[in-house]
């Protein structure tokens, strides 16, 4: 009888013991999960929270796009003849578009879509030039001056952009997340809209968060994911641009609009007839000095 009580309370003794190392396993596997869910989570939030910013514009377009319902319908004020955009200047001469180079010799031009040096891996343009609309031309000037005295010059990678251009990059990507849409045009489309970066007097690179037309969510002006330097040059950069007039486009830390783009129409005329008009009025203005 007293073996039997001895072996019925050992029995209990390591069966409480076995329940107790089961119990305790379990709520470790559960505390487990339970980090793992909450790690889980935080990603998630974290990138949800970092793909907002890049997703603003985006669906901004899209609504345009789908309220609309076609993509491929021509925007309502588009000039693409060449004499209706030489009576649209002789009328509002503030929308003129000037080559960059006539007007400003220090700012440095690297027009991207003109080489394969873009990410359409094609040369986009027929020449490497770069025209602009003649109001942002001063403002322009007066920021390159400003950075000339903090020992950095501007960068102008794209300005105006024919409206036929913007058709050809919608034909190659067909995405109104990374391209114009025909029906809608680009600001560029006006010359009101620059892309630009900076460098340093002496011809250094500075860092930026990414190369021009990169498509990822370090693009936008308002991510945080990079060096503290490269987000010191951005801001600074922005800085200078708004001061002078310009809006950054919250997807490309690189595009900027010009205020009062939207009283300027679309132009569709090439850079070999934007050249050939300023020829003929210089022609002209010499005839009349002799
Ligand atoms: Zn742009």
């Amino acid at each position: 009888m007293k073996l039997n009580i001895k072996i019925q309370i050992l029995f209990l003794l390591f069966s409480s013991i076995f329940i107790a190392c089961q119990n305790k396993k379990s709520n470790y596997n559960e505390h487990e999960i339970n980090n793992e869910i909450v790690d889980v989570q935080e990603e998630t939030q974290e990138v949800e929270n970092e793909e907002l910013d890049t997703i603003k514009p985006i669906i901004e377009e899209k609504d345009t796009v789908e309220r609309n319902s076609t993509y491929n319908s021509k925007p309502a004020r588009l000039i693409s003849d060449i004499e209706a955009y030489k009576n649209h200047i002789e009328k509002n001469p503030k929308h003129k578009l000037i080559r960059l180079a006539d007007h400003n010799s220090k700012i440095k031009l690297v027009p991207r879509y003109y080489g394969t040096n873009n990410i359409f891996d094609r040369s986009l343009y027929s020449m490497p030039e770069v025209f602009i609309c003649i109001q942002i031309a001063e403002s322009l000037s007066a920021i390159n001056q400003e950075l000339e005295e903090d020992g950095y010059r501007l960068i102008v990678w794209d300005a105006y952009r024919p409206y036929s251009v913007t058709v050809e990059m919608w034909e190659h990507i067909r995405n109104p997340r990374y391209a114009a849409t025909p029906q809608k045009g680009s600001r560029h489309n006006r010359g009101m809209a620059v892309d630009v970066s900076i460098e340093k007097l002496d011809g250094t690179k500075v860092e930026m968060p990414t190369d021009f037309d990169d498509l990822s969510r370090e693009a936008s002006p308002l991510y945080h994911g990079i060096s503290h330097e490269a987000r010191q040059n951005r801001d600074y950069l922005i800085a200078k641009m708004q001061k002078h007039g310009f809006t950054v486009l919250s997807s490309e830390w690189w595009h900027f609009d010009y205020k009062g783009w939207s009283y300027v129409p679309l132009f569709d005329i090439s850079f070999e007839d934007l050249l050939r008009i300023e020829k003929e009025q210089y022609l002209k203005i010499s005839k009349k000095i002799k």
